[in-house]
């Protein structure tokens, strides 16, 4: 069994390189931002109960999120985990219950890019409302503003993509994950990949570091 978990500020492009990664290496991509926004779509309960945390770019309750990928996991195989853990309590939690079936994270990808970049890869993003194709108003804009390039559908944002909002999930970021770098560090699994440049370019990275991760240390109890 094969566990990678991606780590990385918003708007560092986790997403976009967890669907590369995912196809290239075979695992099953769960992004709890994304489960998190299918549920509040979906008015489950758990929806309802994650929706001001999530519009107002704060952390959801770590019991949540956990049973939420757990049981996700379990019953997934071989897993790329994106955007959780998030916290070194949800990873400490992850490695208690991944332990009781034997399985543990096998290297955790650490993407960086400068303040600048983040701010506006996050305010800049939109997805086409009909089939979800991704562009950005600084970086990838579409051929006419608004309208989808591959399908002419709308393009929207994300509720917690404005201006206020990214901020406070850098500082989010800055106080609550940020910890989980050293947590995987001291584990030695962590690899730490330059996530500025061509999407192509660090995917290139991120593969290159993984080859090497295999034959490192693994989390949790043996
Ligand atoms: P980004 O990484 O671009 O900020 P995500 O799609 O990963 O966006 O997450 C969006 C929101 O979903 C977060 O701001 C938070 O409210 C919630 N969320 C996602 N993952 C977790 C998690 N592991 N723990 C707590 N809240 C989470």
């Amino acid at each position: 069994m094969t566990d990678i978990v991606l780590i990385g500020p918003p708007g560092v492009g986790k997403g976009t390189q967890a669907l590369v990664l995912a196809d290239r290496a075979g695992l099953t991509h769960l992004a709890s931002g994304d489960l998190l926004r299918a549920s509040i779509r979906d008015e489950t309960v758990l929806g309802l109960l994650a929706k001001t945390y999530v519009d107002s770019g704060r952390l959801v309750p770590d019991e949540l999120v956990v049973d939420m990928m757990v049981d996700r996991m379990l019953s997934a195989g071989d897993t790329l985990l994106d955007g959780f853990p998030r916290t070194v309590a949800q990873a400490e939690e992850l490695e208690e219950r991944l332990g009781r079936v034997r399985r543990r994270i096998d290297a955790a990808v650490l993407l960086t890019a400068p303040r600048l970049t983040l701010i506006r890869r996050i305010v800049g993003r939109r997805s086409c409302r009909a089939c979800q194709a991704q562009y950005n108003t600084y970086f990838a804009p579409s051929r006419v503003e608004g309208i989808c390039d591959a399908c002419g559908g709308e393009l929207v944002t994300r509720s917690d993509d404005n201006a206020t909002t990214a901020q406070l999930r850098l500082e989010v970021y800055d106080n609550q994950t940020a910890p989980l770098v050293e947590h995987y560090r001291a584990a030695g699994v962590l690899r730490e990949i330059d996530g500025t440049g061509d999407p192509d370019e660090v995917a290139g990275r991120i593969a290159a570091s993984l080859s090497v991760a295999a034959a490192e240390p693994k989390v949790g109890p043996p």
